[in-house]
């Protein structure tokens, strides 16, 4: 492993730290939605940027749903197949 060839001062060591804090992100407000988002990205909620929908998340998520629910379904049959 690593060896510091020196000893960090308090001083250098504060210097560099003054840049760990964190900033508050700059969010706006979807236009469809109303909701609180990042700037210059497709809202999450609603799937619209620059007021036309972008990302259609309804069928999205029904697709998400369906895989969900067979992989659910296979991991129910083979536990069938191992009790019998
Ligand atoms: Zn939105």
């Amino acid at each position: 492993m690593g060896l510091p060839a020196k000893r960090r001062t308090k001083q250098s060591k504060r210097e560099r730290a003054a840049h760990f804090a964190l900033v508050e992100a700059n969010l706006t407000t979807c236009s469809h939605c109303k909701r609180k988002i990042l700037p210059h990205r497709v809202c999450p909620y609603c799937g619209y940027y620059r007021g036309r929908e972008v990302l259609k998340l309804e069928q999205l998520i029904t697709k998400k749903a369906k895989k969900r629910s067979e992989k659910a379904a296979k991991k129910e049959k083979a536990r069938e197949d191992k009790s019998e």
